[in-house]
């Protein structure tokens, strides 16, 4: 199974991905986990992408496409791919490489949802500065902002905290992302998920429209 799943900041792509990864059984894949996982680690990878993933823009399509082909050929039993791609080119290149092993994209998520509900979300939002575990305000780890699942420490992303880089990003999701719904339209492969309410309540969307 290979899915994308794509949609506003704070639309919950990386909630919603964590769910079907573990009622698929097939891994979850995030370009943003792995280019912060590069800059923490101060990894060459990280030095090339930092400015892009602080301020805001998206990373060049060359070195990111190289970055997911690497990380996909060590996944031939599927995967969801949160985060990528970000644009049309990206979605180019991911359909070639599939199309080269005779397999295809098989379903297309698109998050929807409003504007003030993607900017309350990230206000919100919390991640663990060691696994990428999501947290929020709203739900916390069990102790004192100490990550459930590996005991890292609980932050704020550093382009959640800064309001021209939460704008920024949501310019080039409209601008390069957005065309992603037609793309996908044409093919046949889109499945467009109302994103507001619970995470239960978009899981079981999702579960219906896959
Ligand atoms: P995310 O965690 O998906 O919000 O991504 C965080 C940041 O990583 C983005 O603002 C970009 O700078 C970079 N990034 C993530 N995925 C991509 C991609 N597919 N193409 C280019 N840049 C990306």
């Amino acid at each position: 199974m290979h899915i994308v799943i794509f949609g506003p900041q704070g639309a919950g792509k990386g909630t919603q991905s964590a769910r079907i990864s573990e009622k698929f059984g097939i891994p979850s894949i995030a370009t943003g986990d792995i280019f912060r996982w590069a800059i923490r680690s101060e990894t060459e990878l990280g030095k090339k992408v930092a400015e892009y993933v602080e301020g805001g823009t998206l990373v060049p399509d060359e070195l990111t496409i190289s970055v997911v082909q690497e990380r996909l050929e060590k996944e031939p039993n599927g995967w969801i791919l949160d985060g990528f791609p970000r644009n049309t080119g990206q979605a180019d290149a991911l359909g070639a490489f599939l199309a080269a092993k005779g397999e295809q994209v098989d379903a297309a998520l698109m998050i929807e949802v409003p504007e003030e509900v993607s900017l309350r979300r990230i206000t919100a939002r919390r991640i663990c500065s060691n696994c990428g575990k999501l947290y929020s305000l709203a739900n916390p780890p069990s102790v004192d902002w100490t990550c459930d699942n590996c005991g890292g420490e609980v932050i704020e992303r550093q382009d959640d905290s800064q309001k021209e880089s939460v704008l920024q990003r949501l310019r080039t999701y409209h601008e390069l992302t957005e065309p992603l719904k037609a793309y996908y339209a044409e093919r046949g492969l889109l499945r467009e998920i109302n994103g507001e309410g619970s995470t239960d309540e978009v899981f079981a969307r999702i579960l219906a429209a896959l």
